[in-house]
């Protein structure tokens, strides 16, 4: 049998294609939109959310603070996160029952509820990802992905690919790294940017994906200030807060707490508001990644993304690294008020109104489009 070699998989100095994926390429498959979320948990649809310790009480932060008519509109979300973040910024309390303290749960119970509501139909593997997939491999494989979705359909949808064509580098530091006793349960997922050993001839590659506003399957330690990477493991207890974790083979359910020190875990996604979070540690290093892949990139491509106004953080990233880039969007629709946001960010843009299904369904489009 042939001796295994220790590989470091390395990138080229310049990115042939970089991907920003957002909403829209997810939708297909049943995740919700920003907009449809808060309706799920506020609606009464959902009897999980309906009957939860966590949904009444956010159920009941907003029915007090913001009249809304179910037929006509709902609040935004960005306007309920701006208005917690008001008062967390500045250390205030809104009355003697929503104190500081008890707003800072509020927000991470809101939190936990978008993480269950976009995770509650993604069990399942994703046609059109395993298509994009295919594309890359099949044509380039010197891409990068920044991705502003919380969902993991995309990762999901790798597995026919894992080792044989490459691995996906997060590009952040996970706890499962850590080679000792109380992590050796958690030792099976790979560092990509570490030497790897490898059969054969065949070299591997290593595609960076960079989620910006966090995902479903990390969990953060504010005590040792670790992240846990959980691939399969995406669910929350609306009662306890606490997530879920399943035994393999058996699927006995089990609470997860930080390994390393059993403190709870936080979540790790960044909800859109006015007011975005980006001191957190795991989110400005996934920024200046993303930072450094737009200036190595030749061309960018934007699909199903809105540029929505909430997203300064990823308008500052754009401004400050794009210079003369092709850049390409892909929207089912693009108003003249969509174009304009893109065109503000450079002149130099060209759009096309397709689907992402219809995207990675044009076979001779992607070609062309993942050309070096
Ligand atoms: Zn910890």
């Amino acid at each position: 049998m042939a001796e295994a070699r220790e590989v470091f998989l390395k990138y080229s100095t310049r990115r042939d294609v970089v991907f920003v994926l957002g909403a829209g390429t997810s939708h297909p498959d049943g995740v919700p939109l920003q907009r449809e979320i808060l309706p799920e948990i506020l609606d009464g649809s959902v009897e999980e959310i309906q009957n939860s310790e966590i949904g009444k009480e956010v159920i009941t932060f907003i029915n007090e603070n913001f009249r809304y008519n179910k037929d006509v509109n709902f609040p935004t979300m960005e306007s309920v996160f701006g208005f917690i973040d008001y008062f967390l910024l500045h250390n205030e309390s809104l009355n003697s029952v929503y104190t500081n303290a008890k707003l800072r749960i509020i927000k991470e119970y809101l939190i936990k509820l978008i993480h269950f509501v976009v995770d509650y139909r993604t069990n399942k593997k994703s046609k059109y990802y395993h298509l994009f997939w295919e594309a890359i491999s099949k044509h380039n494989p010197n891409v990068s992905i920044i991705s502003l979705n919380y969902d993991t359909l995309l990762e999901q949808a790798f597995d026919f690919l894992f080792e044989k064509f490459g691995y996906i580098d997060y590009s952040i530091h996970f706890m499962n790294y850590e080679k000792s006793e109380k992590l050796k349960n958690f030792n099976f997922w790979i560092d990509a940017q570490k030497p790897l050993k490898i059969k054969g001839d065949a070299l591997p590659h290593a595609i960076k994906l960079l989620k910006l506003h966090g995902s479903l399957n990390w969990k953060y330690c504010n005590c040792c200030n670790q992240t846990l990477l959980t691939p399969w493991d995406r669910k929350i207890d609306l009662n306890k807060g606490k997530f879920l974790g399943y035994t393999y083979p058996d699927n006995v359910e089990y609470e997860y707490s930080c390994p390393l020190d059993g403190t709870d875990f936080q979540t790790l996604i960044i909800p859109p508001s006015y007011y975005k979070e980006l001191t957190h540690n795991v989110i400005s290093q996934l920024l200046t990644e993303a930072g450094k892949e737009i200036r190595a990139a030749k061309k960018i491509v934007f699909i199903g993304y809105s540029l929505s106004d909430a997203d300064v953080d990823i308008l500052a990233l754009l401004k400050k690294n794009i210079s003369n880039q092709q850049i390409i969007v892909i929207n089912r629709k693009n108003p003249e008020r969509l174009k304009l946001k893109y065109l503000s960010v450079t002149p130099n843009v060209t759009f096309y109104e397709k689907t992402f299904e219809g995207f990675v369904s044009d076979e001779n489009f992607v070609e062309e489009l993942l050309k070096g």
